[in-house]
């Protein structure tokens, strides 16, 4: 498995798993815890949450499913802009660890650049970390501007959580490289297209059809997974809400992109080649 490791020195796979609209549906609940711990057995470490997502329901969900393995997981969650203020962000982070039923997350971001000062959400971030509630903080949708911003408050942002995908190549030509110098991993959202159009496209069945996993025959969602996992300093976090998905996520990590394939992906999918603002869903 490929790792990442955050700039307090914790390594984990850089493939970790997302929980966007998890615990919306009482009918898909069970299917969904047990494809987060099909994922946690395998070695799945990351899972991403957030206050925001279903006003705290993937929280509660994330923490059923982890109950008796906490210490298996590096648990992510994030605070709302709009609760971001010094005292905003302790009352979320404690309100998140009590969904979670945890006494800690490992990584905590700024879920998008809102209106409340930037010093004071890191000042927040700062004494959570100084009273053990988190293991490290970091922002999520900043774009280069804004990560200056970040850095000349503080160096010690761990991570960039952005929307990044064959459909979204707009921060190969800055963000990546810039995160990576500054030691601030890459946490890469919607790595699928959220499973619509992307996976469609031709071209991911046509290099899809060069290659093999221990699965059997490669799917367009792997070669998906495969062009955002191929990067340094990249950790992607597709959600499956179905077990035959974790683990065709998983056996992806076994296919290499020769640069034929990555010469079809870029006919199909065009590389920048000027500055594009950050997209974000
Ligand atoms: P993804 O790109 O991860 O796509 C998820 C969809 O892909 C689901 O419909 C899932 O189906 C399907 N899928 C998963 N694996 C496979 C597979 N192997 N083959 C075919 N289909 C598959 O979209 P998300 O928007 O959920 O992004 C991932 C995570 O990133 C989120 O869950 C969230 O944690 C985070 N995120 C963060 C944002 C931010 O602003 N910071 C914004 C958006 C997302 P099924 O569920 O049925 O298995």
């Amino acid at each position: 498995m490929k790792t990442v490791t955050f700039r307090n020195g914790v390594t984990v796979p850089a493939l970790g798993m997302g929980t966007w609209n998890v615990g919306d549906t009482p009918q898909k609940r069970l299917k969904e815890i047990e494809s987060l711990r099909a994922g946690i057995e395998a070695g799945l470490k990351v899972i991403d949450t957030a206050e925001m997502y279903g006003a705290g329901r993937s929280e509660k969900l994330v923490g059923e499913a982890i109950s008796d393995c906490r210490d298996e997981v590096f648990l992510v969650s994030k605070v709302l802009p709009s609760n971001a203020s010094y005292e905003g962000t302790l009352r979320a982070c404690t309100r998140s660890l009590r969904h979670l039923g945890v006494e800690r997350l490992d990584l905590y971001l700024l879920h998008w650049v809102g209106g409340e000062p930037l010093e004071e959400t890191i000042r927040a971030f700062q004494t959570l970390e100084e009273d053990g509630l988190i293991g490290a903080w970091g922002v999520s949708n900043f774009d280069v501007a804004e990560m200056d911003e970040v850095h000349s408050v503080s160096d010690d942002c761990a991570a960039n959580q952005i929307l990044y995908s064959l459909e979204h190549r707009g921060v190969e030509f800055d963000l990546l490289r810039r995160d990576r110098e500054a030691g601030v991993v890459t946490m890469a959202y919607s790595p699928l297209g959220q499973g619509g159009a992307l996976l469609q496209q031709s071209a991911l069945a046509q290099v899809a059809m060069k290659h093999e996993t221990s699965l059997g025959p490669a799917t367009p969602a792997q070669i998906a997974l495969a062009f955002v996992l191929r990067g340094n300093n990249v950790l992607a976090i597709p959600k499956a809400g179905q077990v035959e998905h974790v683990r065709y996520n998983i056996a992806a990590q076994e296919i290499n992109l020769s640069v034929e394939d990555i010469a079809v992906l870029d006919r199909a999918f065009p590389p920048p080649r000027r500055k594009l603002s950050l997209a974000m869903i």
